[in-house]
């Protein structure tokens, strides 16, 4: 934000249009520098001008000196400060940090005595300090967090808090389901974004009575079991509440039945089915692997060749183009050289124009030929003859410049006429034809004509399909050429096999180019290493079987952001059929037997029955360590000896996919669909998409209700969870040093604005709550303001929207309270006497808020608030009779719709009030530097407005009965008057002044000249009462009644 923005602290939400202007008192010259503030000390008439230069510079730089044009008024430096205030006050509204006006020195008079009693200093008003009730707590300043949380922590444990609550729980369930995270290591910032996320909902949802606890799984190996472990410590750290003593695992036997029984039933609704068809595979891990399995890194680098292959038939109805041009090729680009041996068709798009041209050398290619490393030119530009070509007719221009010759168009022609043309293979000599492919010929890329594999590629295994090519993928599992690859056979395709490739097709006159070419390209997750395609046997799920289901059910589902739902449907909608078969010998058996001499698979309702009680019994390593005999049903225990196992395991996110079967409905507590789950954006396509298909394709309903996205505590938990709770987990969060530093300060006064509370309430007891309607209007509107912010958190809560909670806290409690409410209520509080009307009442509303902020923040800030709970002065008891021992057995805050409901038109007063305060605020500052006064309470304000009924609503807090609402302990000052007239010449005396609009349209002057009377000693307001008082010739008015002593008659009647 701009610094030198001047704009109103306390009236939310801050509006452009508030401008202020200022003028001196004598001359009256308009001063209207827009959004900039300037009280000046009379005289200074020509110096206007310059300062708001001047002011205006400081403004707009970091720079707090103003070093001014050669000005030699000797009050040039007290203004050159009144700027520098300024700056620090638009900096304060911008970043809501820091304390500028500080009640420090407006409020001095008892913060003062109790600082100097607190340091045991012997002062001359020592005499009434017993009378003055200062704040008292056993509730630190600071955190001390590495001590405090885990005894926190400890308590918790030791008391079952998390288990006491869970049990009286008498609403509906909440289920948060908790993904299964891999084992992969020690946690870092991410699993404590995951985690804390989740535990800001459950223990949100516990307090609004509602809830399950988090469940962690584990991958089933011994490494996950140890990783679960140590996981799970460090999640109870983060404070995390959770059923730590009962997670589920993918590998308990029971997990594993349940998963089989999805399986099964996918199965026998025909959604499973064995197929080859070319998957992407990684030759380093030997398996094949999802989309989910795969990513994308930057900086891939491929060998792209452009070839040509011999036209060498045509079909039977037109052969013109050979009898024109017998010496014809055509053209095709690719970036997996190694995929050529492979190759059964090239295809076309029908509705591309296509061209044959001539190809005529150019010296200048040849000159650069070699040079550039990055591209080597094939030798078939050196022939002498070398053929004509068809390439899309869009792209001749660019290939010219790219093959670096001169192509001539000989002839044009669609598409759809080449269909059926046959061309011979490069490497074996095969007749191939040319085929019709889909949309996914562009020209974008390559030549127009697209080498078609179908044993390398998804889309060419969809036009071999229609045209019955053969599926040909003669690499093996570890990516390296078999047999059938004759002379390339044994070399690795992504290695040598790719160069050979190359070599031989330059050789035989078959390449015209080869050059480096980067673009995405997948590698394995796991070992970081580039992946193929390749067409293997393998199982899939038919998500075409269920997808219409699957969409509907992403319909209904809230998802938050809403743009998760775009992305799961689009994902959704384009997923060709999922492989959930792997090649691995750890995680859950593909049930199926495969008879010995057909290879035809053995799986139905029996036999996949049979292994799931096995399963559930001994666990999944039985299908490996029993013999096929014993793993089938009764029924087919003579024909044992037909059979054998399958070796394939499952995808493993169809083990996380299958967790709503196997936790959500197979235990007690637990009920089906889920209410949400929540992970990372990425789990888009992993497990909330695996969730969705296993339970559309088995239950027809999604797993879920709601869904969600995201992500060593040198700070204590409590400011990592802060963290968490400010991010915006929609999107990339941003973490560093500097950003705990600014949590780590935010919550220091989170945790300063909690004691003030817990200070101020050292003697307070349920008993003495002031009845609503007898509270001063100060504190309605302080109730309603905090009951607003309760019902918005709470809503926010309900979104899932942390960070707007996150940012209403900040303001509420560390701006809006400190800076008003409790700055004004140290008065009341201090020296209004302990038992008295204006004390109690403030106290009312203080306990209200002490209540309410520390049960809000518990979810997001749990030792905090139990920390406040446990130093709490009084006994809260719920509405159900019993004391609330910690602070999450006293529930969410229930609303006082009471409260809520103060008249529009006070809101707005208060508002007009809160923004008056501000401006008088500044004139004072000015006042304080230009030496006039020291403290707020020297002064006396004046004000008049030529509204006539902000005036009278002015002059009615000035006659307020009650002292809370008296105009001048709302700006903290000893006195305040409202003037009906600035041609008093009375007024015109007043040494500071100036004009501001409030609310952008009322104009409001106001002046600041020193209080009248003396200083009381107790309580350092000044009154005319000071000195009347014959025993007690000291104190004011207030004080002497606050002192249990008679007042005379006489004195009362002094105002
Ligand atoms: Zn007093």
């Amino acid at each position: 934000m701009t610094k030198g923005v001047l704009l109103p602290r306390t009236t939310p939400p801050f509006s452009p249009s508030t401008i202020t202007h200022w003028r001196t008192t004598k001359p009256t010259v308009p001063f209207t520098h827009k959004r900039s503030i300037i009280a000046t000390q009379p005289p200074l008439p020509c110096f206007l001008h310059d300062f708001s230069k001047v002011l205006s510079r400081t403004a707009c730089s970091s720079s707090r000196r103003t070093n001014s044009n050669g000005l030699s008024y000797s009050s040039r430096v007290s203004l050159a400060k009144a700027v520098s205030i300024n700056t620090n006050m638009s900096n304060y509204c911008t970043h809501s940090t820091d304390e500028i006006f500080s009640s420090k020195r407006r409020s001095r008079g008892p913060v003062m005595a109790a600082k100097k009693a607190a340091e045991g200093v012997t002062q001359e008003d020592s005499k009434y300090k017993h009378t003055v009730d200062l704040p008292k707590t056993t509730f630190g300043m600071r955190a001390n967090s590495s001590q405090r949380e885990p005894e926190i922590q400890k308590m918790w444990e030791e008391n079952q808090v998390l288990k006491n609550i869970a049990d009286g729980n008498t609403g509906g369930n909440f289920i948060l389901h908790d993904g299964p995270p891999y084992a992969n290591g020690d946690l870092h910032i991410g699993h404590a974004l995951n985690k804390i996320l989740k535990d800001i909902i459950n223990r949100y949802k516990e307090a609004r009575n509602n809830l399950t606890p988090l469940k962690l799984r584990a991958k089933a190996n011994k490494f996950a079991k140890e990783t679960v472990k140590s996981q799970m410590s460090s999640f109870k750290r983060y404070g995390v509440w959770a059923d730590w003593n009962n997670p589920y695992l993918t590998l308990d036997p029971e997990y594993e039945a349940a998963q089989i029984e999805v399986f099964g039933q996918m199965a026998l609704k025909g959604y499973i089915y064995r197929g080859r068809k070319p998957v992407h595979w990684s030759p380093s891990s030997q398996t094949a692997l999802a989309e989910a399995e795969l990513e994308y890194p930057e900086g891939h680098v491929s060998r792209s060749i452009y070839a040509i292959f011999k036209v060498v038939g045509a079909p039977v109805v037109s052969n013109d183009l050979l009898h024109e041009f017998p010496n014809l090729c055509i053209a095709i680009w690719t970036t997996t050289p190694w995929t050529i041996p492979a190759n059964a068709a090239v295809a076309i798009n029908p509705k591309l124009e296509y061209a044959v041209v001539g190809v005529e050398s150019l010296d200048e290619r040849a000159s650069s030929s070699g040079e550039n490393k990055k591209k080597k030119f094939g030798n078939i530009l050196k022939d002498e003859k070398i053929p004509c070509l068809i390439v899309a007719s869009e792209l001749v221009s660019r290939l010219e410049a790219k093959w670096g010759v001169k192509l001539v168009v000989k002839r044009r022609l669609l598409g759809s006429e080449l269909e059926n043309y046959r061309y011979l293979h490069p490497v074996d000599n095969r007749e191939c034809p040319v085929v019709v492919g889909g949309d996914y010929i562009t020209t974008e890329t390559g030549t127009g004509l697209v080498h078609t594999a179908p044993g390398h590629g998804q889309e060419d295994y969809v036009t071999g399909q229609k045209y019955g090519l053969p599926i040909l993928s003669p690499v093996d599992d570890r990516g390296i050429f078999t047999e059938e690859a004759g002379q390339f056979s044994g070399l690795d395709v992504l290695g040598e096999g790719n160069t050979a490739v190359v070599k031989y097709l330059d050789e035989n006159l078959s390449l015209i180019l080869e050059e480096s070419y980067e673009h995405k390209y997948p590698y394995d997750w796991r070992t970081k290493k580039p992946t193929i395609f390749r067409a293997t046997e393998q199982w899939f799920a038919s998500v075409e079987g269920f997808r219409d289901a699957a969409m509907g059910a992403i319909g209904h589902v809230k998802w938050v952001p809403a743009q998760g739902e775009n992305r799961i449907s689009a994902m959704t909608s384009n997923r060709s059929d999922w492989c959930i078969s792997r090649q691995r010998t750890w995680g859950v058996p593909i049930p199926v037997f495969y008879h010995l001499q057909s290879r035809e698979p053995l799986m139905n309702e029996e036999t996949i029955d049979h292994i799931k009680s096995i399963i559930a019994q001994k666990g999944s390593d039985a299908w490996w360590y029993m013999t096929v005999e014993d793993l089938l049903p009764p029924k087919y225990c003579d024909r044992a000896a037909e059979y054998e196992k399958g070796t394939d395991t499952m995808d493993v996110w169809f083990d996380s996919g299958s967790s709503w079967a196997a936790v959500l409905t197979k235990r007690d507590c637990l009920s089906f669909p889920a209410d949400l789950y929540l992970e990372g954006t990425d789990q888009h396509r992993g497990w909330f998409q695996s969730s969705l298909l296993t339970s559309i394709a088995t239950t027809g309903k999604a797993p879920y209700s709601c869904k969600n996205q995201k992500e060593s505590p040198a700070y204590g938990a409590d400011v990592l969870r802060l963290w968490v709770s400010s991010v915006d987990y929609t999107g990339d969060v941003m973490i560093g040093s500097q950003i705990l530093r600014q949590m780590s300060e935010i919550y220091r006064k989170l945790r300063g604005s909690l004691r003030y509370l817990l200070a101020n309430l050292h003697d307070w007891k349920a008993d003495y709550t002031v009845p609503y309607h007898e509270l001063p209007r100060i504190d309605k509107h302080a109730l309603c303001q905090l009951e607003n912010v309760v019902k918005t958190i709470q809503g926010n809560y309900d979104n899932y929207q942390f960070f707007k909670i996150f940012q209403i806290l900040q303001r509420f409690v560390i701006v809006d309270l400190s800076n008003f409410y409790f700055d004004v209520a140290k008065d009341r509080l201090y020296v209004g006497g302990s038992t008295s009307y204006t004390r109690r009442s403030c106290q009312t509303v203080l306990a209200a808020h002490l209540l309410s902020i520390v049960r809000v923040i518990a979810p997001i800030l749990p030792h905090l608030a139990e920390d406040v709970w446990q130093n709490l002065p009084f006994q809260y008891t719920t509405e159900y009779g019993s004391v609330a021992k910690y602070v999450f057995e006293a529930k969410w805050p229930a609303l006082n719709e009471r409260w809520l409901n103060i008249p529009v038109e006070e809101i707005e007063f208060w508002g007009k009030i809160l923004e008056l305060r501000t401006e008088v605020n500044r004139v004072l500052e000015v006042a304080r530097t230009g030496k006039l006064i020291g403290a707020g309470l020297d002064a006396k304000v004046y004000i008049y407005s030529s509204d006539a009924s902000l005036a009278s609503q002015l002059s009615e807090l000035c006659e307020a009965k009650n002292d809370a609402d008296t105009l001048h302990r709302l700006f903290i000052t000893s006195q305040a008057e409202i003037i009906p007239s600035l041609e008093d010449e009375h007024f015109k005396d007043v040494p500071y002044s100036g004009e501001c609009l409030i609310q952008g349209k009322t104009k409001v002057w106001i002046g600041v000249s020193r209080a009248t009377g003396s200083k009381c000693e107790r309580c350092w307001n000044y009154s005319e009462q000071v000195g009347s008082i014959s025993d007690h010739p000291t104190l004011c008015g207030r004080c002497y009644s606050v002192i249990g002593v008679q007042m005379p008659p006489e004195v009362a009647a002094v105002s």
